[in-house]
């Protein structure tokens, strides 16, 4: 007999870990009862945000429409938000138009994303990329209507889980303008500046990454204010608690946090506001019920990068456990931890890779730029 015949399982989200995770579901499990439960039927491809200030992609480009892809594995779709999770993980509540209504599943797989915290004084005179096509096109449009001033960019942490930072894209972004600026004509016209807590930013990609990458600042005659926590923004600068400088356009990545309906839930907190899980990407504690990506927090190595690889990784694991959990077997698959980042420079890259045994990065070449671009449309033509 088959162990998922007629089994429920939903699926939360619609970004990078929730997509691999119906694909997984629907091949292992042809007679499943998927229901993908999200705001929109729409993935947003972030990595390739930081080609939106330049026009190199536009908002057609990185909302992809997963309605032929839903259709395709035949996995229904359930609009709205998730507010709250009851009956130990077997019923979500979803808001849609005002009104809050139960899905009920027999399994659950959550990969709802990560949410950036907001805490920082005057934080809404900063633009963050990491909220998607909205805040790159304002980026794009800035850049486009300024005749020069500073452009300081920097990226925060969550204090009580350092795991929940990303600072790839942000070195992506600064690079990429630098390079945008030169290619226009008016680089001297800009002063850009960096900005970290850290003296050593980025240091999760890995020493030589940071010692590469503020060579590289050095180089493009990028300045760096580093070593002093962020005190508050203002309209016009930035104030650190050792000094204050001038900022005409403030380009920030807040650290993370955990999904808001965690607090109508009964899944386990971690201190970063995270969903805790164990290795295999089951939530402690709770049978039959994952997390995958930015949402979860998971026993790592203290270099665990939070990106779309490790979500789509973790997905193809927790569909996997899910399966035998159905069955009545041990549902001990585990993922390996692994750092993948292709850092764009708008016309060449270099990759960055780290896992247990290994790290490295490459020198800057122009072919790994348009290998980023081979990538995105591999992987959005199996989507599309
Ligand atoms: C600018 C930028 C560049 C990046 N570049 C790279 C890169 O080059 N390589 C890489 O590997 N990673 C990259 N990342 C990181 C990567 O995008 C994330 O790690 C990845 O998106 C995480 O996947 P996820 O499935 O956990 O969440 P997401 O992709 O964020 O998807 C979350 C989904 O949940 C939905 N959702 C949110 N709240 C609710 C709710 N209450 N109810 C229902 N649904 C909800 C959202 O609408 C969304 O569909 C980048 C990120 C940014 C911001």
């Amino acid at each position: 007999m088959n162990v998922t015949m007629n089994k429920r399982i939903s699926v939360i989200g619609a970004g990078f870990g929730a997509v691999t995770a119906i694909k997984m579901l629907r091949k292992h499990s042809p007679d499943v009862c998927i229901t993908l439960i999200a705001p929109a039927p729409t993935l947003q491809y972030y990595p390739s945000l930081i080609w939106v200030p330049a026009k190199l992609r536009s908002r057609a480009d990185i909302m992809v429409n997963l309605k032929p892809l839903l259709a395709r594995l035949n996995v229904q779709y359930q609009p709205g938000r998730v507010v709250g999770v009851e009956a130990e993980g077997r019923r979500v509540m979803v808001e849609h138009d005002g009104v809050t209504s139960a899905v009920d599943n027999d399994g659950l797989i959550i990969a709802s994303g990560g949410r950036f915290l907001k805490r920082l004084p005057g934080i809404e005179h900063a633009i963050a990329v990491c909220e998607g096509i909205d805040a790159a096109e304002t980026i794009r449009d800035r850049l486009a209507t300024m005749t020069g001033g500073t452009i300081a960019l920097g990226f925060g942490t969550n204090p009580n889980e350092p795991s929940a930072v990303r600072g790839g894209p942000m070195f992506e972004l600064l690079f990429g303008i630098d390079r945008l600026l030169r290619q226009q004509g008016r680089r001297d016209q800009f002063k850009l500046v960096f900005f970290n807590p850290s003296f050593r930013p980025g240091n999760r990609l890995g020493e030589a990454v940071v010692d590469h990458l503020l060579a590289r600042m050095k180089k493009f005659d990028i300045q760096t204010q580093l070593g002093a926590k962020m005190v508050r923004f203002e309209a016009d600068k930035i104030v650190t608690e050792a000094s204050e400088f001038a900022a005409d356009l403030i380009l920030f990545m807040p650290g993370m946090t955990g999904p808001a309906w965690l607090d109508n839930a009964p899944f386990p907190k971690s201190p970063g506001g995270m969903i805790r899980a164990e290795a295999t990407a089951q939530v402690a504690g709770f049978e039959r019920v994952y997390v995958v990506g930015d949402s979860g927090s998971y026993p790592a190595p203290d270099w665990a990068p939070k990106q779309a690889h490790m979500a789509d990784l973790m997905a193809v694991v927790a569909a996997k456990n899910l399966r035998a959990e159905f069955a009545g077997k041990p549902a001990n698959e585990t993922f390996a931890w692994e750092l993948i980042c292709v850092m764009d420079m708008l016309d060449r890259a270099v990759v960055v890779f780290r896992n247990e045994k290994r790290q490295f990065i490459s020198p800057p070449c122009r072919l790994l730029h348009y290998g980023k671009r081979l990538f995105e449309w591999w992987y959005l033509r199996a989507i599309r």
